[in-house]
């Protein structure tokens, strides 16, 4: 298998650190919100990674954290007048709806940063110790100067990235040594979360948690560690740093980034309003096609989300979706007899060509591209009268890479929206007529078909739970 690496920026053989194994880390949202689309790439994406070392055989150790500290976080919370973890345990709750809708499996571990924080307050020691970091006035900073390999990921130069940051010398964070240095531990600001340590009340820097939660859920060294290409630098960069000061060995191996997800050509922003969450998505479309349209590309790909392309993965879906139907279909009629060996050896090619774009860096394109193919065969290839089991294999194969796409091919009942008004309306007649009984029975129904309904002065508004 191939992957690209941020790190080399050149595509290069996977081999694990440990035989058979892969140890992964993946950096986890900012719990202030609902996840938006952008977020789900990374999410989709990964997920998708690990399913396929998987069916390729490897045990996969995914970790992705929650980054539940934040200014945002605590701007929400002051807002709303509660504490930091009641928004950060909110959205983690909402960001698992959305993982399930988008059918992103758990990862092994999500560890929180607000529960890792004595490993943070080793590790920021063991620097300071080292001298890698030292302390001011309660602040404690990276000295990035005396890190030798700073800027090999993003493969900047620490003298023009000090000439781009002048103005930081002259804004009041004189205190640092280097521009350039960045905090490891903030001292406690009124109003804020904070935990004790040996510099004072505060809290950690977003970078330290990253390198901290990786190496006790991972180890020191790791094969993989993934985000959005935004985390480059400063992030991923800062906990290169930080790890391999502290341990004196090569942190990750492996450095995947996925490019962006833009809207209608433009950068997604509140600003620009043109900013989804995945739950405003999930109310016009089954997440199953969110998942399938950002499968559809390249992940090094910038790419762009419109209405067209989500029809497109929409009908692309439905196609997969029916075929694999279709073909469990025949299997329950099929008559017995042993698979024609002409039939299985062009699967076998198809399921080859799916693979090869697979261990090309994850060429999840090319691998749906094969996967159309295979739909195209079991179509016109299978009918009443082709054996059982032919059609098992087809079948077999069919579910094993929609699986590793995460395509899932049960399709439940479609609820229609006609269906829903039809008994919208049975209710209000029974209300009219005073029957309130049968008006509860029908709004227990709904609700178990997963539709809410609300009263409201322009009539009886329902929705999709
Ligand atoms: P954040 O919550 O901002 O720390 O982001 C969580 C993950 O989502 C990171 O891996 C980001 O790189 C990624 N991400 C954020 N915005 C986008 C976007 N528009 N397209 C793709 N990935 C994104
Ligand atoms: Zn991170």
């Amino acid at each position: 298998m191939k992957i690209f690496n941020t790190l080399d920026r050149k595509k290069e053989e996977f081999i694990p650190i440990e035989p058979g194994k892969v140890r992964m880390y993946v950096c986890g949202p900012t719990v202030y919100n609902y996840i938006h689309i952008g977020n789900a790439r990374p999410m989709i994406f990964f997920d998708t990674v690990r399913r396929y070392f998987e069916y390729r055989g490897y045990e996969v150790n995914y970790v992705s954290n929650y980054t539940d500290v934040d200014d945002k976080i605590i701007k929400a919370a002051n807002e709303e007048g509660v504490d930091s973890s009641v928004i950060s345990e909110r959205f983690i709750a909402e960001c698992k709806k959305d993982c399930e809708g988008m059918n992103v499996l758990p990862a092994t571990v999500h560890p929180k940063a607000t529960e890792e924080i004595d490993g943070m307050i080793d590790m920021i020691s063991d620097l300071i110790e080292k001298d890698f970091a030292y302390e001011v006035n309660g602040t404690v900073y990276y000295r990035v100067r005396k890190f030798r390999d700073y800027g090999k990921l993003s493969g900047k130069n620490l003298d023009d990235l000090r000439a781009g940051n002048r103005t930081l010398l002259v804004t009041g964070e004189d205190e640092k040594e280097d521009p350039m240095d960045f905090v490891l531990w903030k001292p406690k600001k009124e109003g804020e979360p904070y935990w004790e340590s040996p510099w004072g009340q505060g809290r950690p820097g977003w970078h330290i948690e990253c390198s901290v939660m990786s190496k006790k859920y991972l180890g020191e060294q790791i094969d993989i560690h993934g985000g959005g290409e935004d985390l480059v630098f400063p992030h991923h960069e800062n906990e290169i740093a930080q790890s391999e000061a502290s341990s004196g060995k090569p942190f990750s191996r492996y450095w995947m980034h996925n490019a962006f997800l833009n809207i209608d050509g433009t950068k997604m922003s509140k600003s620009l309003g043109n900013f989804f969450t995945v739950r405003d998505i999930s109310e016009k479309y089954d997440l199953q096609i969110l998942r399938f349209f950002m499968l559809s590309a390249h992940y090094r790909s910038p790419l762009n989300f419109s209405a067209e392309l989500m029809q497109a993965a929409k009908n692309g879906l439905d196609r997969i979706v029916t075929a694999v139907n279709r073909t469990d279909e025949l299997l329950g009629k099929a008559p017995a007899g042993a698979a024609d060996a002409e039939l299985t050896a062009q699967a076998d090619a198809l399921v080859a060509k799916f693979e090869e774009a697979m261990d090309d860096d994850f060429n999840t394109a090319d691998g749906i591209a094969a996967l159309f193919e295979l739909v195209r065969l079991a179509n016109s290839a299978l009918d009443e009268n082709t054996s059982a089991d032919t059609v098992k294999y087809f079948s077999e194969k069919l579910h094993t890479i929609c699986d590793v796409f995460g395509i899932i091919t049960d399709v439940k009942e479609e609820v229609l929206d006609a269906d829903i008004e039809a008994l919208i309306a049975e209710r209000q007649a029974a209300r009219k007529a005073r029957d309130f009984a049968k008006a509860d029975e029908i709004r227990d129904k709904l609700a178990a078909m997963g539709i809410q309904l609300k009263d409201t002065r322009e009539g009886v508004k329902w929705s999709r739970i």
